[in-house]
């Protein structure tokens, strides 16, 4: 349920009816936007009669939110949320680009990926210390070795870093040499894990599950942010469906579902949503098209030889030739390419 108060409620009046949502044993969220301020009622409203709420006078509308997400809901939030990371905007009218391998696997790797990328224009670095592998046997990177290297090209280049965490036991590590800790697609519902990010305050970028519906990955930000961290983006990366032809089927219609649905931003993976590095760069270009606020894109010096993905990994080449595309496509849609 949220309460729409009247433009000129006072300070007084709004915090006794706060004072009276929590004696009924709910949670509050509000939102102060410009001329309007929303109160969200978290918890079980059900058996709330609206009449009670629409008797107060600061209160101008009293609405029903029926989905089960809340704070990640845009009735809840009603204006775009922006995350800022190291100077860097995420949301409303700016476009990220991170870009990086899939798995950190030496110093130099890291770092000349790192200069490469830099130079053509990236707002963020990512890289993969911990892998989420299928198979056991496969490389599942290099670990607390991997955020090193990470941390040596951040050093390098100045691009802050994005790296995937697998399990709660190296969150101190990432909370001091990470920017944006990516929660990967097969982890999106470790509610554990959710839980334990959401108690910090670092930036989370939350990929959608494999086989996960939109409300399904709003309810595992919901996770995040009723601990109390407002800092999450989503990120399409492709679902499981009959298709074989690519590696996931990239749901760009997530992007303006998301939209509508949340105020949280929303960025495209089309490396792992198309597995085809052929189609990275098009699928980028659909996604700023259609509202994303970014995309993050797999780059390798050498994909042939890549310890992961190299199959949907651009050259640095490719990256140099598509970044001025998104730049052109970035101003037609007005928007402000962070890089
Ligand atoms: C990755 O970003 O390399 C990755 C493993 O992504 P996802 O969780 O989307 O498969
Ligand atoms: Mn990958």
């Amino acid at each position: 349920m949220i309460l729409v108060l009247k433009p000129d409620a006072s300070e007084h009046l709004k915090n006794e009816l706060i004072n009276d949502i929590e004696e009924m044993g709910l949670g509050v969220h509000v939102s102060v936007g410009e001329g309007t301020t929303i109160i969200g009622l978290i918890g079980d409203t059900s058996k709330i009669n609206s009449y009670s709420f629409s008797s107060y006078e600061i209160v101008s509308n009293v609405l029903r939110v029926t989905e089960p997400f809340k704070r990640a809901n845009r009735m809840f939030e009603p204006d775009d949320t922006i995350v800022d990371v190291c100077g860097r905007k995420i949301g409303q009218g700016y476009f990220v680009v991170i870009a990086g391998p899939c798995s950190v696997e030496s110093e130099e790797q890291i770092v000349e990926i790192a200069k490469q990328v830099k130079k053509a224009g990236a707002t963020f670095l990512r890289g993969g210390a911990y892998k989420p592998r299928t198979s056991p046997y496969s490389f599942q990177g290099l670990g607390l070795e991997g955020l090193n290297y990470l941390k040596i090209a951040k050093q390098e280049t100045g691009l802050p870093i994005v790296s995937e965490i697998m399990s709660t036991d190296v969150l101190d590590r990432f909370m001091e040499d990470v920017d944006i800790i990516q929660v990967g697609a097969r982890n999106m519902q470790n509610f554990v894990l959710l839980r334990e990010l959401g108690r910090t305050r670092k930036p989370i970028l939350l990929k959608r599950g494999l086989s996960a519906t939109i409300e399904e990955w709003l309810m595992s930000a919901e996770y995040i942010l009723s601990e109390g961290n407002d800092n999450v983006i989503l990120c399409e990366r492709g679902i499981r469906t009959f298709e074989t032809f690519t590696r996931n089927t990239l749901d760009l219609s997530a992007v303006l579902a998301v939209k509508k649905l949340s105020h949280l931003p929303i960025i495209v993976d089309p490396s792992h949503g198309t597995g085809k590095a052929w189609m990275v760069g098009s699928m980028a270009k659909a996604a700023l098209t259609l509202g994303a606020d970014g995309v993050i894109i797999e780059v390798h010096n050498n994909p042939k030889y890549a310890l992961s993905d190299g199959e949907q990994s651009i050259t640095p080449d490719k990256y140099a030739q598509i970044l001025p595309v998104l730049k052109k496509y970035a101003e037609l849609e007005n928007k402000q390419l962070e890089v």
